[in-house]
C-alpha cells in the first residue's frame, strides 16, 4: 500500500507529486497526461507573452520531473476509488488496482465545447477558453464572448475594463437579470445579442468571425477574439459518492485541503476554491500534499 496517490497531473497534481517526494512520502501519481490544462496556449497575432502569466516555468519543470520518476506515476485514467477500512483503492481504465492510506484528487474542470464547425480548426487561435488569462491582452481591441451564465458575465465585465468593445452572445436570457447581468448591460462598450447561437467559426490563420443565428436568421460577427466562457464542469464524479461536492460540484474543501471525507484532500479547478489559474492550482497542490504529509504523520503505522 502507497501513503499516497494523486489524482491527475496538471500543475495541482504535479506539485502535490514533487512536494510528496521531498516528503519522501511513497507517493503515486495517476493521471491520464502530464501538464493538464496548461498544454493550451493562446495564439494571436498581437500576443505579447509577457503580459500573460502563465505559470509555464514552473510546471513544465515538474512535468519534467515527473516524466523522468517513472516509479512516481502511472499513465492512465482513474475510473473507481474505493474506501478500504485504512485507506483507498483505485481501479484505473487499464485494469490495474492501487491502493494508499490517503489521497489527492486534483483532477481539475473541463471547458465545454461549442462543438460547432470552424471550432476545433481555431481552437487556441483567436477562439478562446479563458478571458480571465488574456484579457489584458485586448486594449482596444473588438472582442466578443459566447455564454450566458456567471462565466460569460465575469468575463465581458472583466474585457468590458480593456477592450474597446465586447458583444456578448447569449443563447438564453441565462444570468442577464443579476446584478453582474445588470452591470454588463450598463457598460457602454458592450452590446448584447440574446438568443443568438453559434452555428460556425470562420478565419484565415487565425478566427475572424463567428456565423450566429436567431429564429433561422444568420448573420457574422468578426471581432479580433472569440472567448468560448461556458461553465467549467468540475471532474470530480469518481469521489462523489464518497466526499461533499458544492451545487456546482465542485469539491469543497477547507483551507488545509481537507475535504469533508477523512484521508481525502483535493487541490485546483476540481475545488471550491476561487478562480482558475496555473498559480493558484500550484499552491493549493503544495497545500494539499503538506497536509496530507501532516495527515500521514498522524496515523498508526
Ligand atoms: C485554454 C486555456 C488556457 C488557459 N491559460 C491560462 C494561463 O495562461 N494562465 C493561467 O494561470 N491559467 C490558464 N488557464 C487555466 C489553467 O490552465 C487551470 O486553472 C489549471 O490548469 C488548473 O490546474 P489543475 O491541476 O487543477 O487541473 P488541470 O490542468 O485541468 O489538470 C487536471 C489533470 O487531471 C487529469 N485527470 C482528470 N480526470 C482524471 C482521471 N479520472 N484519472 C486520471 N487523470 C485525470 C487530467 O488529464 C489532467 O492531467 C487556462 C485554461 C484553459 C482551458
Amino acid at each position: 500500500m502507497h501513503d499516497l496517490i494523486i489524482l491527475g497531473g496538471g500543475p495541482a497534481g504535479l506539485t502535490a507529486t514533487i512536494y510528496a517526494l521531498r516528503k519522501r512520502l511513497d507517493v503515486l501519481l495517476i493521471t491520464r497526461d502530464l501538464g493538464g490544462k496548461t498544454n493550451y496556449r493562446l495564439q494571436l497575432p498581437f500576443v505579447e507573452k509577457h503580459l500573460v502569466i502563465t505559470g509555464e516555468e514552473v510546471v513544465s519543470r515538474f512535468a519534467n520531473e515527473v516524466e523522468y520518476l517513472e516509479f512516481a506515476r502511472v499513465l492512465d485514467k482513474a475510473v473507481k476509488v474505493t474506501r478500504l477500512t485504512n485507506g483507498f483503492q483505485v481501479e484505473t481504465r487499464g485494469g490495474q488496482t492501487y491502493e494508499a492510506r490517503a489521497l489527492i484528487v486534483a483532477t481539475g474542470a473541463l471547458g465545454q465545447r461549442l462543438q460547432v464547425p470552424g471550432e476545433q480548426e481555431y481552437m487556441m487561435r483567436g477562439l478562446c477558453y479563458s478571458a480571465v488569462s488574456y484579457a489584458p491582452l485586448f486594449i482596444e481591441r473588438q472582442t466578443a464572448v459566447i455564454g450566458d451564465g456567471a462565466l460569460a458575465l465575469r468575463s465581458t465585465a472583466e474585457l468590458a475594463r480593456i477592450a474597446a468593445k465586447v458583444t456578448l452572445v447569449a443563447p438564453t436570457h441565462g444570468e442577464l437579470d443579476t446584478p453582474m447581468g445588470r452591470r454588463v448591460r450598463a457598460s457602454k462598450n458592450v452590446e448584447v445579442l440574446e438568443g443568438y447561437k453559434v452555428q460556425a467559426v470562420k478565419g484565415d490563420e487565425y478566427a475572424r468571425r463567428i456565423v450566429i443565428a436567431k429564429d433561422g436568421q444568420t448573420r457574422e460577427l468578426e471581432a479580433d477574439a472569440f472567448f468560448v466562457e461556458v461553465d467549467l464542469v468540475p471532474q470530480s464524479e469518481i469521489v462523489a459518492g464518497l466526499l461533499e461536492l458544492d451545487a456546482g460540484k465542485h469539491i469543497k474543501v477547507d483551507a488545509r485541503n481537507r475535504t469533508s471525507a477523512q484521508g481525502i484532500f483535493a487541490a485546483g479547478d476540481v475545488t471550491d476554491v476561487i478562480s482558475e489559474q496555473v498559480l493558484i492550482s500550484v499552491g493549493e497542490g503544495a497545500k494539499a500534499a503538506l497536509a496530507a504529509y501532516e495527515y500521514l504523520l498522524q496515523q498508526p503505522d
